[in-house]
C-alpha cells in the first residue's frame, strides 16, 4: 500500500478526526474504485470504524468515520446544541455530577466538534493530487455534516422531530433556513398532523 503524502503540520494526525493517531488504514483500489490502493495515517479509533464501511473509495469511508463519530459522541454535541459557553460557565450546577459538567462539558463538546468537523487534506501520492469527491457537505450551528439529509437525520434522532415534516419544511424554506426550518418542527414535534399541514399550506402561501 502507498501512504498519502503528508504535510508536515499533520505528522502523526489521523486524516479522518485530526486527533494525534499512529495507526495506519489501508484500502485496496483497483478496478471497482477511483483511487489506486493507498493507506492514510489514523488514530485507534477510526481505525476500526473505517474497517467496518461500506466503500469504495476513501472519501465514502471518511463519510462513514464522521457518521460515526456523530452518533457516538451524540450526548457530547448536543451541548453545544442547548448551552453556549457562558450559560454553561455561569450555571450554579452544584452537584458532584453536574458541576463535573459544567467544568468539563464545554471542552467535551469542542473536541467532538472539531473532530466531526476534521476535513482531512487533500490526498495525493507522491506529489500526485487524487480527485476530490464531489462535496456535498453542510454546515450548521459550528456542526459540519456530510449531507443535508444526515443533518436532517442528526437533528430528529437529537429532538424527537418528524422526519417528514421537516423535509416539507426544508424543501419550502430552502437549506439556507435550516435554523428556522428547525424551529418550526422542534414547535411542532407534539402537533397532531392537520396542524402541520396547515402550517406547511400557509407557509407555502407566503412564499408564492
Ligand atoms: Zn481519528
Amino acid at each position: 500500500m502507498t501512504p498519502i503524502d503528508i504535510p508536515f503540520e499533520f505528522r502523526h494526525t489521523c486524516w479522518f478526526c485530526g486527533e494525534p493517531g499512529n495507526r495506519e488504514f489501508s484500502l485496496k483500489g483497483g478496478s471497482n474504485s477511483v483511487h489506486p490502493s493507498l493507506s492514510v495515517p489514523c488514530c485507534s479509533e477510526c481505525k476500526p470504524i473505517a474497517a467496518k464501511a461500506p466503500s469504495t473509495s476513501i472519501w465514502e469511508c471518511q463519510t462513514y468515520v464522521k457518521d460515526a463519530l456523530i452518533k457516538r459522541y451524540a450526548s457530547h454535541l448536543a451541548i453545544g446544541d442547548n448551552w453556549t459557553r457562558e450559560e454553561l460557565e455561569e450555571s450554579e450546577f452544584s452537584c458532584k455530577i453536574l458541576s463535573g459538567f459544567r467544568e468539563s462539558g464545554w471542552m467535551m463538546y469542542e473536541i467532538a466538534r472539531d473532530r466531526v468537523n476534521f476535513r482531512g487534506w487533500a490526498l495525493s501520492l507522491d506529489g500526485v493530487a487524487l480527485d476530490e469527491h464531489w462535496d456535498t457537505s453542510f454546515s450548521f450551528n459550528g456542526l459540519t455534516f456530510a449531507s443535508l439529509g444526515r443533518a436532517v437525520d442528526y437533528y430528529r434522532q437529537l429532538y424527537g422531530l418528524d422526519r417528514d415534516f421537516m423535509t416539507s419544511l426544508l424543501n419550502l424554506l430552502g437549506q439556507s433556513r435550516f435554523g428556522y426550518a428547525l424551529k418550526l418542527a422542534k414547535l411542532y414535534r407534539t402537533s397532531p398532523s392537520r396542524d402541520k399541514q396547515r402550517l406547511l399550506r400557509e407557509l407555502a402561501d407566503e412564499e408564492d
